[in-house]
């Protein structure tokens, strides 16, 4: 069996790398963490956890840095693009917190990823190697060896591929094509809370719905900043153009939109594109002594807001086995996949119901929609949801060896 002190390899250090090489580290693994970008966590848009998260931030130490940085919004809103009447509304105050224990909030990602990475440099264990892109990676039995895009080979005792939708992990363990397109892309955008018009809402997380299309916002940094993302079906979501037609398609897109929804896309700075996607879900991500997480295993609409999430999720999850195997990673890899899949493939699952059936929808299906929303209470609201955010029995000890 592997001692500690032989590096956990983990590639990609965004907030599923940086979590588990957190996790690991304070429980004493010798962790590296590849990643490809000159910096650690610079891109930077709002993000929203629910409640489910904080029991890993607990794991993790850093539940009080979270909250010091965070928002948290009186209520998520969903309205509709045209009326700007209320579809639904989950209240996120006094009673959510009653029901669910620990609060929703929202944050900047960069402050998240700091408290993660400042967290990691506490140990002296965990190494954070910027400007190195994994390439492809050798599992030769007792090690695994990683080579790079510069041709440096580097070496460990275990792999854990968590370098995102695009991995090249993943790519190379199960030889599949690209992920799902979905014919959507979102535009995302961070503008001064001062410069809104004032019929916005501003302290709560609003989705407005609409054909083909939807807008989310919410606060950022003690009400300072206002996050705003615009996502929305294109015949050119797999192309790249310059801004002018960016924002030409956007007008079209949103031509019949409530006059608030307009301003807001006024205010969107169009330079950078993501396009959505996501995959199936699957049972096994992980090969002898190299594994996934994030959305390198699971990737999934954001509908739920919980990609992140589930990432932190699975990170805290993987460090726990890893130490219970006391590395035996195969064994550790196989519970953790059994711990993870089901779990991330209802987020997968609900994820696009919820865009098809929910966020997109037009005509009689959309107005069928709005009444059968309009019956729910609070109650039901927090029914639906309390799979996800009950959260995640974290495991506290091995299964069979299979
Ligand atoms: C518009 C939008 C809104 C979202 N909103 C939310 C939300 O509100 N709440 C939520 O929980 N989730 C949200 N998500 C999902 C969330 O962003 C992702 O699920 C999450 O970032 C996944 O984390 P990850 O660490 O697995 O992957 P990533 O964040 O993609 O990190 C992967 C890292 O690996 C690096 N990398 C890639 N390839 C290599 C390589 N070959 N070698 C070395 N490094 C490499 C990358 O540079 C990157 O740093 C949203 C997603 C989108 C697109």
């Amino acid at each position: 069996m592997a001692g500690k002190d032989d590096p956990i390899l983990v590639i990609g250090g965004g907030l599923g790398g940086a979590a588990a090489a957190l996790a690991l580290g304070r429980k004493g693994w010798r962790v590296r963490v590849l990643e490809q970008a000159p910096e650690f966590g610079v891109i930077g848009y709002g993000i929203q956890l629910g409640p489910n998260v904080f029991s890993m931030f607990d794991r993790l130490g850093v539940t009080d840095a979270v909250l010091a940085h965070a928002i948290v919004p009186n209520a998520i809103l969903m309205i509709d693009s045209v009326d700007a009447g209320v579809i639904a509304r989950i209240p996120t105050g006094q009673s959510f917190r009653a029901r669910f224990q620990r609060p929703y909030i929202v944050i900047h990602r960069v402050d998240l990823h700091r408290i993660l990475l400042d967290a990691c440099k506490t140990l002296a264990n965990v190494e954070l190697v910027p400007l190195t892109g994994a390439a492809s990676y050798e599992d030769l039995g007792d090690r695994v060896r990683v080579h790079a895009n510069d041709n440096r080979t580097i070496e460990g005792a275990a792999l854990i591929g968590a370098d995102g939708l695009r991995s090249t992990i993943r790519t190379q363990m199960l030889s599949e094509g690209e992920p799902r397109m979905t014919g959507y892309v979102a535009h995302r955008t961070i503008v001064p809370m001062a410069e809104l018009r004032a019929d916005v809402h501003r302290n709560e997380v609003v989705l407005w719905s609409g054909p083909g299309f939807h807008i989310v916002h919410y606060p950022l940094r003690g009400g300072s900043l206002f996050n705003i993302v615009a996502v929305f079906r294109t015949s050119t979501y797999a192309e790249k153009g310059d801004m002018a037609g960016y924002r030409a398609e956007l007008d079209r897109t949103y031509r019949d939109s409530h006059p608030a929804m307009k301003a807001l896309l006024a205010m969107m700075d169009l330079e950078r594109r993501w396009v959505i996607s996501d995959r199936d879900p699957i049972r096994h991500w992980s090969q002898g002594r190299v594994t996934l997480l994030g959305d390198a295993a699971h990737p999934t609409l954001q509908s739920l807001a919980q990609g992140a999430c589930m990432a932190i999720e699975d990170a805290v999850c993987l460090a726990e086995l890893i130490d219970l195997a006391g590395g035996d990673f195969a064994r550790a890899f196989r519970q953790y996949e059994t711990a993870r899949y089901l779990r991330t493939a209802r987020v997968q699952y609900e994820s696009r119901y919820l865009w098809d059936n929910f966020y997109h929808l037009g005509g009689i299906e959309r107005e069928v929609m709005r009444q059968a929303w309009a019956g729910r209470n609070e109650q039901q609201m927090f029914e639906c949801l309390a799979w996800l955010y009950d959260g995640f029995a974290l495991p506290d000890r091995l299964g069979e060896a299979a």
